[in-house]
């Protein structure tokens, strides 16, 4: 199918944007790099009369580290997040999580704000998100904004983003510790049946600090709060890794789809949870 007409726009600065999104409220809608919000407009799942492409606005582009302190421009593409190697220095779970999204075609468009902002919970880059605790930076007509990872998603497609609100940059700090992102999918370029990040840091066998975020098992990313404090001050062995994946699974709430009914995707994330936090321990 061919999506409804639609005014096009392709402003060069974030003000402009957000001057287009406050003329048409929400009849107006961004486009990053397409692969899904296209996909939505073919299938006339929406009908958006003002698309505002955010392709020549050099603000939102790029990744800046400075000490420990880590900011990357929303429509920094999934291939920069990989090829970047000052980002994999620093946070070397960026990229092993980046590897595992869609194929090389869909990377080299897609963006970390459109997979960020859409609010699909299949998406793995909220999830490792809320793992980094990243901050977002929002700007709209009443100014720039900041909000938690771990607290933008209210439900599938359902975020803290104000209609009129444009995702600038997302910042946190270089990760310490060892890391991992394990998911499990249906074929190679797949979304997630299950997907487990977790970072932990570790020393003479006692966890000092910790953090563990699931994708696609339940409306919004699963931040494992109960799990990180099962750990964090504990000596690590297989046992009580056992527990904190346990605690994880408990804490899910998949629901039943194309990609099994919820007791095999419970098992999955078992199986993913327990994989991650052995290879981030191996690695810390
Ligand atoms: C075949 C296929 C397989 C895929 N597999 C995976 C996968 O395994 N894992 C995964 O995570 N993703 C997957 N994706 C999705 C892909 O990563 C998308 O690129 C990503 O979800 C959206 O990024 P985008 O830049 O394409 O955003 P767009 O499609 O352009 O936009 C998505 C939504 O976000 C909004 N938006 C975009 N940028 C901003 C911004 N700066 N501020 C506010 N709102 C904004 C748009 O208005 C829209 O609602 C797959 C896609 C395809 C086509």
């Amino acid at each position: 199918m061919i999506p409804s007409a639609f005014t096009f726009y392709k402003p060069d600065s974030i003000e402009k944007a957000v001057s287009i999104m406050k003329d048409f409220g929400d009849e107006a809608r961004v486009i990053a790099g397409g692969h899904s919000l296209i996909p939505v407009m073919k299938q006339r799942l929406t009908d958006i009369k003002h698309l505002i492409d955010l392709s020549a606005i050099e603000e939102l582009k790029g990744i800046n580290i400075s000490g420990k302190s880590i900011t990357i421009g929303a429509m920094t593409t999934q291939v920069e997040l990989i090829t970047n190697e000052n980002l994999f220095k620093t946070a070397p779970v960026i990229r092993e999580a980046s590897l595992q999204i869609a194929d090389p075609q869909v990377r080299n468009l897609g963006t970390i704000g459109g997979n960020v902002a859409n609010g699909d919970p299949a998406n793995d880059m909220p999830g490792l998100m809320q793992l980094l605790d990243a901050t977002y930076k929002l700007s709209g007509t009443n100014g720039l904004r900041e909000v938690k990872a771990r607290e933008f998603y209210d439900g599938a497609y359902f975020t803290a983003r104000e209609d009129d609100e444009i995702l600038i940059s997302i910042s946190f700090d270089a990760p310490i510790g060892g890391y991992a992102y394990e998911k499990q999918k249906r074929k190679i370029g797949d979304y997630a049946t299950a997907a487990a990040g977790v970072i932990l840091n570790v020393d003479n066998g006692v966890c000092s600090s910790a953090s563990i975020a699931l994708t696609n098992l339940s409306d919004t990313p699963v931040y494992c709060d109960e799990a990180v404090s099962m750990l964090t001050g504990k000596n690590i062995d297989d046992n009580l890794l056992s527990q904190a994946t346990k605690s994880c699974v408990e804490q899910s709430d998949p629901v039943a789809d194309q990609r099994g009914p919820v007791e095999f995707k419970k098992y999955v994330a078992g199986i993913v949870i327990n994989k991650a936090l052995k290879r981030a321990f191996e690695r810390s």
